[in-house]
């Protein structure tokens, strides 16, 4: 089915793209949005949710799973969707859940999904300056766990289910939240969702408010807005070299530490074949565009011809493009030994990949295999990951990407990227359904401490993206 649905990029941001989309904001009325009572009600609406649920602590181990869905769930049924369209799933004390959107009677077009996650990483209060598990707000910031990760994506998406169904809008097909119990930890509940909910299965699309978004600079001016279409696989290998030892006063030449030391060697000079996609080459040209000096014309060479071995060198060179350019493989962990005066009888190297989409994990072992010298069986993947494709960026729902972002700010260069991984999104692209992380909130690379001590999303972002969902919505499903 997705086969047909992929589409390429190269247009998707051009000039003609941009003329399109501003013909489409004027389109946009303000009945569309709604008057300002509305929007009153509907922020007032929005800031309500956001701080229930960041006051919940979703944290895992802490059984608050259920208590954060129920909170939804009345929210959802207060605002008139039947209870019947509101589904739960349950492993252990992490809980999913789903709300169906009904659309046009009748209507043959594919679900939408609009993917969040309701837990959060631990933080403790002794940690923080402020009770990590209360909406704590100054003139600039709100401040809690989640704020950013992934509650302000879920209260968005929430509220603009309520205030749809308020304004008795009905979608051209059926929309669905999918909200994950456990995406920062064990993801059970995401491939329960991903996997096994058959009503899920034959999604058209989905679009992740985990990822992606504007960037602002650090005078808080918007500069650009990024689209996540691929995650790379997330892999780790442990490396082990069996040795009979003996006595450290007779050394031989076969060492167990010796010969993993080599192998470790081997791989840090070793590159993985640089590999492209129509996502990391439109990457490259658009950061070309803002990227001075060599680097940003190694950058538009590499996006013109990913062969143009000047330009992959010199851009391998810098460790953050790097890993868009190829598969990565780096020693993490090592132990070995069990006596100062004992030849060792074993050591062990832990190797962490991140690898390209559409390569496979069992390819990248056999890479470190040659390329180290060791066995097949010397070297053990630990956790089995998806390989999860990439989502090509598709021009219609592009398209109503951008008029959702101009109503924040019009104009903005539009960049699809590849992220280092993983989120919800990772299993619903291997299940065959394309995702793309489309955040609705700008933000500073500074004031991103998502997963760290205290956390905090700029109000006035939060404020200016109210309206980023209902629009992006109504692009979608109700086409003019
Ligand atoms: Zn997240």
């Amino acid at each position: 089915m997705n086969s047909l649905l992929k589409t390429h990029t190269s247009t998707l941001l051009g000039q003609a793209g941009i003329l399109m989309c501003f013909a489409l904001l004027s389109s946009i009325s303000n009945a569309a949005i709604g008057d300002a009572a509305e929007a009153a009600e509907h922020k007032a609406k929005s800031l309500e949710i956001y701080r229930t649920i960041v006051e919940i602590p979703t944290v895992a181990g802490r059984g608050n799973g259920q208590k954060i869905v129920d909170y939804l769930s009345q929210e959802f049924v207060v605002a008139g969707f039947s209870p019947d369209d509101i589904k739960t799933i349950a492993v252990d004390d992490a809980v999913g859940l789903t709300v169906r959107y009904a659309g046009k009677e009748g209507s043959n077009l594919m679900p939408i999904l609009l993917l969040g996650h309701m837990d959060v990483v631990e933080a403790l209060d002794s940690d923080w300056e402020r009770s990590p598990f209360t909406l704590n707000e100054d003139e600039s910031y709100f401040y809690g766990r989640g704020t950013i990760d992934n509650k302000y994506g879920v209260s968005m998406l929430a509220s603009t289910f309520v205030r749809l169904k308020k304004q008795g809008f009905v979608p051209n097909r059926d929309l669905y939240i999918v909200f994950s119990g456990d995406e920062e930890t064990t993801m059970f509940t995401t491939e329960k969702l991903a996997y096994e909910t058959a009503y899920l299965r034959d999604a058209e699309y989905a679009l992740n408010s985990d990822a992606g978004g504007g960037s602002l600079n650090t005078n808080h001016e918007p500069v650009g807005y990024n689209v996540q279409a691929a995650e790379k696989t997330y892999a780790t290998f442990e490396m082990t070299i069996h040795n009979p030892g003996g006595h450290s006063s007779i050394p031989r030449p076969d060492n167990a530490i010796y010969e993993l030391a080599d192998a470790l060697k081997a791989i840090s000079q070793y590159r993985f074949p640089i590999n492209s996609s129509s996502v990391t080459r439109e990457y490259f040209r658009q950061n070309s565009l803002k990227v001075e000096g060599e680097t940003g014309s190694a950058m538009a060479s590499f996006a013109a011809d990913p062969t143009d071995e000047q330009a992959v060198a010199l851009l391998s060179r810098k460790a953050h493009y790097n890993g868009m350019l190829r598969t990565t493989c780096v020693a993490t962990m090592l132990s070995g030994g069990h006596a100062e005066n004992a030849l060792p009888q074993s050591a062990t190297a832990t190797v962490n990949c991140r690898i390209f989409p559409g390569e496979t994990i069992e390819g990248v072992k056999q890479q470190l295999v040659e390329v180290s010298g060791l066995t097949d069986k010397d070297i053990k993947l630990l956790v089995p990951y998806p390989e999860s494709p990439t989502s090509d960026p598709r021009d219609d729902v592009m398209a109503a990407v951008r008029v959702a972002v101009d109503t924040i700010s019009p104009e903005l260069p539009m960049v699809p990227y590849m992220s280092p991984g993983a989120t919800d999104g990772m299993h619903f692209r291997t299940a065959g359904i394309p995702v793309w992380g489309v955040s609705s909130g700008f933000m500073r690379a500074e004031d991103n401490f998502a997963h760290g001590l205290n956390e905090r999303f700029p109000k006035k972002s939060f404020d200016d993206s109210l309206d980023f969902w209902t629009v992006l919505l109504k692009e979608l499903t109700a086409p003019q």
